[in-house]
């Protein structure tokens, strides 16, 4: 028999021994709550996704009917613990140390705890695990222990993960907590019968059960319903905290599990001894998990006990049923006094992981004192189970040094509380780490999310530059095809003379035809076209009927009316793609339509500049005249020389007018400036110089204008008319008495604006008027003599 071999039992490192305080809650044995009139029943009792609500309000459920389903592979189903209707979907008290809601579904209870129909498992060795697994998948059960990781989920390990090692965890190491030690009392052969069922599935070489050898009722209990199967009951020493998964491991096996790494990875799974009931009740009485043993305890109790109560009852009512009396309860802590926490409201319901209620006096559960600065006394270091260095986590949590927490392995802490128990400064160590934890935990969902965020950002671009160059040669390829398509037409169009094809090539012909089909076109095509197709039907004809001498001498026919029909589709083309060929003239590049331009609103500013000076143009107005004429000229030189070759230009024309047009503004010039000085004999001699300059101008002119092909504006032959002596004589008296009337006009009216005598002025005006108008009417009465002459 195993059980007589000794087993060699291992040492943790640190670990504490609290008072135990379990003696209070053991000494009414095993008890059933009452049914309550109504039960929470929290959407979000375990690890994983929150179970989704497959009932309405409103509805009436049985016993054992699923509720909420799992979402999820890490999430777990919740049933109806009784019968009842269903009141709300919504949030609901809680049972967590923030205090805040969760989604829950709450049940009224009918009373009547109608089960609903259940399909127990006679001989659970006759299936295999799979179907096992999906049971306790079904059932909802997760770890009753405290973590709440989904059952099936945990000991479905992985094909390379052999596991060797069943441990069953009986420990129960923390203070005041019974509930697995009654469940081993009183339910050791259901207990068993789980054990079995694991066995069953996980087929391990051997299943360890660790007791603490506090519990000796339980160490019997469970050897006696063990008997003599192959299953070690292993008790050790008591000393907190043990019941670590981890810790017991190495208790029971010396090995040590990899920081941060699963039992599993060393072949080994550990089991609470509330999961394995929970696992029993699923597959032998086909029960999913509605029920669950919690220690009722606590001095501001009278009545202190275990209970096996439904989930979902309100805490105020196992503690009423406990005896609570309300003026003693000072705190109330779900768990134990070391990893459990305050409760801020009796109103949250037992949900599946509640092992204990602890109804504290203030006597039991005092305020921890004020913390004082760390002494460096190494303590907490000599009693941390997991060989962490709590005095340095502290310092790094309070700085929020997160990198240093996480290379001090802060998550292999099991968050025990031996640490703080010991230090004299009273700091709340454990505090510290649940917060930085829980920093840590939430900085890196957020990197996780930033870097999701991130690679989807920089796929888009990747997409997006992908799907550019994929636009771009796109792009490319059209264009290609586009000037492959265009050398084609032209070259098909350039040469009216390419002989048709001997054979049909329907593709020739849409290279060759214009973007457009006019109707003509368009006819030849589909003539041609028909004549193609009778051709074929002829072949075709022939080919099925060759001693048919009467088709066979229609194919000739017919392949002569198609080229006859194609060629004259072609030359349709060719026709078209002369006279879409633009005339050399009309393509005229840019450049010379801009200088074309140019020249002619040069033309125009000249025109507009010779109207508005007249006869007498100003010294200015003759100026700017000059200037245009110059641009102008030189603005048709600029022009192509083709353009040219259409007009072509005279040089010796255009020096002509040129000069005639120097002599002329010469000779006004210096007709002004005699006019302001009459009696200077310089500026007569200068005038007389000017107009001869001019008469030989114009006369040159007159020559060149002979010489020229261009057509001479009549208007240009009048001016050049040579001009006779007497003629130029009158013409200059009239010039000089306009000049000597405008100065008199002038000094009129600069002794006005001086308020000065204006006599003599007046009289000088007067007397220029007269000599202004005799001198008109001498040139009038010239020119008629001349005329009649
Ligand atoms: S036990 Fe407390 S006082 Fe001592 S070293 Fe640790 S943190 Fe500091
Ligand atoms: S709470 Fe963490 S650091 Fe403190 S003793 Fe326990 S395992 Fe070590």
């Amino acid at each position: 028999m195993t059980q007589a071999t000794p087993i060699k039992i291992w040492d943790i490192p640190g670990g504490i021994h609290p008072p135990e305080n379990k003696h209070q809650s053991t000494a009414n044995g095993l008890e059933v709550a009452p049914l309550p009139a109504r039960l929470i029943l929290p959407l979000q009792q375990h690890i994983g996704a929150r179970a989704e609500p497959v009932v309405s309000v409103g509805d009436r459920v049985l016993k054992g009917q699923l509720l909420a389903e799992a979402n999820g592979l890490v999430s777990c189903p919740l049933h109806a613990p009784t019968s009842g209707t269903v009141s709300a979907i919504g949030p609901a008290p809680y049972p967590h140390a923030s205090g805040l809601e969760e989604w829950a579904i709450t049940l009224e209870s009918d009373g009547q705890d109608e089960w609903t129909d259940l399909e127990p498992i006679s001989d659970f060795r006759a299936l295999e695990s799979a179907p096992l697994l999906e049971m306790i998948r079904l059932a909802g059960i997760s770890g009753l222990g405290g973590a709440g990781f989904p059952t099936a989920v945990k000991i479905n390990a992985r094909p390379e993960q052999k596991i060797h090692s069943l441990i069953i965890n009986g420990t129960e190491c923390e203070p005041y907590i019974t509930a697995d030690d009654t469940a081993m009392r009183y339910k050791a052969t259901e207990i068993v019968a789980g054990i079995e069922i694991l066995r069953h599935i996980l087929h391990p070489e051997e299943v360890l059960v660790g007791i603490e050898d506090n519990k000796s009722e339980a160490i019997a209990a469970m050897r006696e319903a063990v008997g003599e199967r192959d299953i070690r009951i292993v008790p050790f020493p008591t000393k907190y905290p043990s019941g670590g998964e981890k810790q017991l491991i190495q208790i029971l096996t010396g090995k040590e599990v990899p920081s941060g790494g699963l039992p599993a990875d060393i072949g080994m799974v550990c089991q609470n001894i509330g999961t394995l009931l929970a696992i029993h009740d699923a597959i032998i009485l086909g029960q999913p998990l509605i029920k669950r043993i919690t220690t009722l305890t606590g001095e501001a109790l009278t009545h202190p006990t275990n209970v096996e109560a439904l989930i979902g009852t309100p805490i105020r009512d196992l503690l009423e049923f406990a005896g609570l009396q309300p003026d003693r309860l000072y705190r109330l802590v779900m768990g134990g006094p070391m990893m459990g926490f305050t409760l801020q409201s009796m109103d949250a319901p037992v949900i599946k992981t509640s092992n204990c209620l602890l109804a504290g006096t203030l006597e039991e559960l005092p305020p921890p004192p004020v913390a004082q600065p760390c002494i460096r006394c190494g303590l907490c270091s000599e009693a941390c189970p997991a060989m962490l260095l709590p005095q340095q986590l502290h310092w790094f949590a309070l700085g929020k040094e997160y990198d240093q927490l996480k290379r001090l392995n802060l998550f292999d802490c099991i968050e025990c509380g031996c640490c703080s128990y010991v230090c004299p400064s009273s700091i709340p160590l454990v505090q510290y780490y649940r917060a930085s934890k829980s920093e840590i935990r939430a900085l890196e969902l957020q990197q996780h999310k930033a870097e999701h965020s991130k690679q989807r950002f920089e796929q888009r671009q990747q997409r997006l530059q992908r799907e550019a160059e994929q636009k771009e040669a796109d792009r490319k390829a059209r264009a290609d095809k586009a000037a492959r398509m265009k050398a084609a037409k032209e070259a098909g169009t350039a040469s009216p003379d390419t002989p048709a094809p001997a054979e049909p090539d329907v593709a020739r012909v849409t290279a060759q035809k214009p973007a457009g089909l006019n109707a003509e076109q368009k006819q030849l095509k589909i003539a041609a076209a028909t004549a193609q197709m009778a051709l074929k039907k002829a072949q075709k004809q022939v080919a099925a009927n060759p001693d048919n001498a009467e088709l066979k001498a229609q194919v000739p026919v017919l392949e002569q009316a198609w080229r006859e029909a194609q060629q004259r589709f072609d030359a349709s083309l060719g026709e078209a793609s002369v006279k879409a060929t633009p005339a050399p003239s009309a393509g005229a590049d840019d450049e010379t339509k801009r200088l074309k331009i140019e020249a002619a609103m040069l033309r125009a500013s000249l025109k507009k500049a010779e109207r508005a000076a007249g006869d007498t143009p100003t010294e200015e107005q003759e100026k700017e005249i000059y200037a245009l004429r110059e641009q102008v000229a030189v603005a048709e030189a600029r022009l192509p020389k083709e353009t040219a070759a259409k007009k072509p230009v005279d040089e010796n024309l255009k020096k002509a007018k040129l000069d005639a047009a120097m002599a002329k503004a010469a000779l006004k010039k210096a007709e002004r400036a005699q006019a302001d000085n009459m009696d200077d004999p310089a500026l007569q001699e200068e005038v007389e110089r000017c107009r001869d300059v001019l008469t030989e101008a114009l006369h040159t002119l007159e020559q060149a204008e002979a010489n020229t092909s261009q057509p001479v504006p009549e208007r240009e032959r009048v001016d050049k008319k040579p001009i006779d002596e007497a003629t130029r004589q009158r013409k200059t008296e009239l010039a000089m008495a306009k000049a000597a009337y405008k100065k008199a006009e002038q000094s009129l009216k600069q002794a006005q604006e001086a308020n000065a005598d204006t006599g003599a002025a007046q009289a000088e005006l007067d007397r220029t008027k007269e000599a202004l108008n005799t001198a008109a009417k001498a040139l009038a009465e010239h020119m008629a003599s001349k005329e009649t002459d």
